[in-house]
Parts: structure tokens; C-alpha cells; sequence
């Protein structure tokens, strides 16, 4: 069993928590969608009642180690949570992460301060799972709890080896953390049948293991997304320039072999929304897979495909859905998404969303109250469902 907060003792101590603010904004660098930070609310109210000096870190996209750009600051993050919270005092904001401003901010904190250190990836030594970034991190808490659900599945060094500066009544999942596990623990455990695994997103590569897995997990595929065109080429499609992954056909096919053996049902689309530009105003077609011309690219499942996904939705026990059908950021290519989420949320299935873009569909098509658990993880809900241990899960369980 994993700890949680209320498993020890945290009164009045200082608290190291990590957490996963990778949330998507738009051109304009607006959140558009602040769930990941919402969902880290109970955690800090819960240390904040408790006299905490409260520490926050997450990571924030993939800015280039040892250069500081603005637009993969936390300093919005800061903003929003301050607006959550409701406090009455600013959220204290360091200007670096484990720099000579963060060091100074934390020595000055009061009880009931909160400290938001930088972009963790602004230190080279974050993905490194570097010993000397995590001993200067693990120096700002007493307590350390990680509450990055959505980072789990990384070994990086405020996930795994800060771990090791805290003996085990002194490290534990937040309260996040702790219903997500609980959630997939149950899905892994007993998933109510048949049982369906919906995968689209733009690449094959992020996914392929997760794919492999599953496929002696589920009983039935359905692909979407840029993904697809590689299974697509991998049945001798004419794909145009469609999103591809050539160095990857041959594991596709296996992917395809496997199902087959395994008597579990695969969908591809069936017919595509073409266009010869990523752009809203771009010229469309709506072609049949067999007919997708040279020179122009799927950018989303065409009409016939979401009938198809619907029928083999129909008798769904359980769905887990991760990564969009299409281009939703562009409206034009939004609707297979659209369409899929809404067909989930309808469904009488225990219902599962996992990845930050899924999660961003379905908000927008207004169907997030309709689904049975929003997960704030991607490829960590997809490790689990495969049944891996995570290192994050690992390290604070020993
Ligand atoms: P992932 O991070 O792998 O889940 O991919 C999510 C991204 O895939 C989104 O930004 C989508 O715009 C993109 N995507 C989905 N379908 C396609 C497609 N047909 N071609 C290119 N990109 C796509």
C-alpha cells in the first residue's frame, strides 16, 4: 500500500511537493485548461491547515536545459493557483529553481507560505535524474510528496532520486496521486468486458509498447490519430504525406499479427479528412483510405470512421480512450475528435480519458462531467493499464 499525506505526521513541517502543472495553453500562452492544477488543490489545502511551509516544483513542457525563456515559466501557474486558493497572500514565485532566489525565498518562508520553484527542465539534471539536482531540491522540504500523477512514468530526478533523502515515514503520494493509482488498480485488477482500448495522438513511437501490451489486455483496438497512417502504410496504403513513422511499419504489423492471434478486434479508419496544409483555411476532402492522393495529408477520421468506432463501441464494458482522433486544435480537423468523445461519454462503459490533449477534447466538447475519471496522466495511465510499476509509484513505496 502506498502512503498518503494523512498515513504521517506533517504539522508545521516544511513540505516538498511535487506536482504536474503541464497544462496546455493556447497561442496567446492562456491555460486553457487548468485541471492539472486544480487537481492539486487537496494536497496543498490539507498542508496548508496544517502549518505547512509548503514547496512546490513540476516541470513545464521542454524548454532547453540552462536557458530561461519566458514562455516556459510557472509564473502563470502561480497566478492561477493564487486565484484557486483564494488566498490572501501572493503565492511566492522564485526566479530560478534551486538557484540563489529560490534558496533565499525558501529560508524567508513564514508558516502558511507557499513556494513555487521554476520549470524544473530549466536544470539539465531534472530528466539526467541527477544525484546533485536532487539533494539541492530534496534540502527545501522535510516531507516530500509527489502528487505528479502525470510524471510518474519518468525516472527523473525530482520523481526518483530525491526519493532517497527521505526514509519512509517521510515520503508519500498526495492525494492525487493516491486516487489514481486506486483507480487504474481497480481497471487493471478486474476491467469489466469487453473491454476497449481507443489510442490515437500523433505518434506511434510514444505509444507502440503501451500498444503491444495492451493488446493482451483488451478486446478491442481502436486506432486513430496521426498513428494510424503507420498501420495504414503497413497494409499498403497510399498515404500521401500523412504523419508516418516509416522505421516503425514492421512493428506495426506485428502490433496487427498479435491482435490477430490474440482474437482482438483492430479498427483503422475507413475513410479520412484530407487537406494539403495544417490550416483552418485549408481546401478539404473527405476520401475513402484507398483514395488519400499524393501530396496531401489525413489530418482527421472522416464520417463513415466514427460510425464505424461507434458500432464497435456499442457493446463496451469498459473504455479507456487516450490521445485525440485528429488535429482538434485546428477546428476543421476537430470533429472525429469531437464525435469519439461525445460516443464514450453517451456509452454505458466505465469510461477513462487519460493525456492532457484527450483530456482538452473532451473538455471541449463539454462532456468531462459525463465521463466515468478524467486521469491528469497520459502515458502514465497507459504504463499502469499495462500493469508496469512506475518509478515514481517505486520509489516512495520503498
Ligand atoms: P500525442 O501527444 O501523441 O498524444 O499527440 C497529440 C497530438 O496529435 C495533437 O496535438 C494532435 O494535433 C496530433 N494529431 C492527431 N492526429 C493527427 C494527424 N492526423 N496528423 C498530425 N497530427 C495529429
Amino acid at each position: 500500500m502506498i502512503k498518503t499525506l494523512n498515513d504521517i505526521e506533517i504539522e508545521g513541517k516544511r513540505v516538498f511537493i511535487r506536482c504536474d502543472f503541464n497544462v496546455p495553453k493556447d497561442e496567446f500562452g492562456n491555460i486553457t485548461d487548468d485541471r492539472r492544477i486544480r487537481a492539486a488543490l487537496p494536497t496543498i489545502r490539507y498542508c496548508m491547515d496544517r502549518d505547512c511551509k509548503i514547496i512546490l516544483a513540476s516541470h513545464y513542457e521542454r524548454p532547453e536545459p540552462g536557458k530561461y525563456e519566458e514562455k516556459f515559466s510557472l509564473k502563470p501557474i502561480a497566478k492561477r493557483l493564487h486565484q484557486l486558493l483564494k488566498l490572501d497572500k501572493d503565492i511566492l514565485m522564485a526566479a530560478d529553481v534551486v538557484g540563489p532566489d529560490a534558496k533565499a525565498k525558501a529560508a524567508a518562508m513564514e508558516i502558511g507560505d507557499i513556494l513555487l520553484l521554476e520549470n524544473l527542465r530549466y536544470e539539465a539534471g531534472e530528466t539526467k535524474n541527477d544525484a546533485a539536482l536532487a539533494a539541492e531540491l530534496a534540502s527545501f522540504g522535510d516531507i516530500y510528496v509527489n502528487d505528479a500523477f502525470g510524471a510518474c512514468h519518468r525516472k527523473h530526478a525530482s520523481i526518483y532520486a530525491i526519493t532517497k533523502h527521505f526514509d519512509k515515514n517521510h515520503k508519500v503520494a498526495g492525494f492525487l496521486m493516491k486516487k489514481e493509482i486506486n483507480f487504474f488498480g481497480k481497471v487493471i485488477e478486474d476491467p469489466v468486458r469487453p473491454f476497449v482500448a481507443v489510442v490515437g495522438g500523433s505518434k506511434v513511437s510514444g505509444k507502440l509498447e503501451a500498444l503491444t501490451n495492451l493488446v493482451s489486455k483488451v478486446d478491442k483496438i481502436i486506432i486513430g490519430g496521426g498513428m494510424a497512417f503507420t498501420f495504414l502504410k503497413a497494409l499498403g496504403y497510399e498515404i500521401g504525406n500523412s504523419l508516418v513513422e516509416d522505421n516503425l511499419v514492421e512493428e506495426a504489423k506485428s502490433v496487427m499479427a498479435k491482435a490477430k492471434e490474440l482474437n482482438v478486434k483492430f479498427y483503422l479508419p475507413v475513410d479520412i479528412v484530407v487537406a494539403t496544409e495544417f490550416s483552418q483555411n485549408a481546401t478539404v476532402k473527405y476520401l475513402p483510405i484507398q483514395e488519400i492522393p499524393k501530396g496531401w495529408m489525413g489530418l482527421d477520421i472522416g464520417p463513415a470512421t466514427t460510425r464505424l468506432f461507434r458500432e464497435a463501441l456499442n457493446d463496451a464494458q469498459t473504455i479507456i480512450w487516450n490521445g485525440p482522433m485528429g488535429v482538434f486544435e485546428i477546428d476543421k480537423f476537430s470533429k472525429g475528435s469531437i464525435k469519439m468523445s461525445h460516443y464514450i461519454a453517451e456509452s454505458h462503459a466505465t469510461t477513462i480519458v487519460g493525456g492532457g490533449d484527450t483530456a482538452d477534447v473532451v473538455a471541449r466538447a463539454g462532456d468531462a462531467d459525463e465521463m466515468t475519471f478524467v486521469s491528469t496522466g497520459g502515458g502514465a495511465s497507459l504504463e499502469l493499464i499495462e500493469g508496469k510499476v512506475l518509478p515514481g509509484m517505486e520509489a516512495i513505496e520503498n
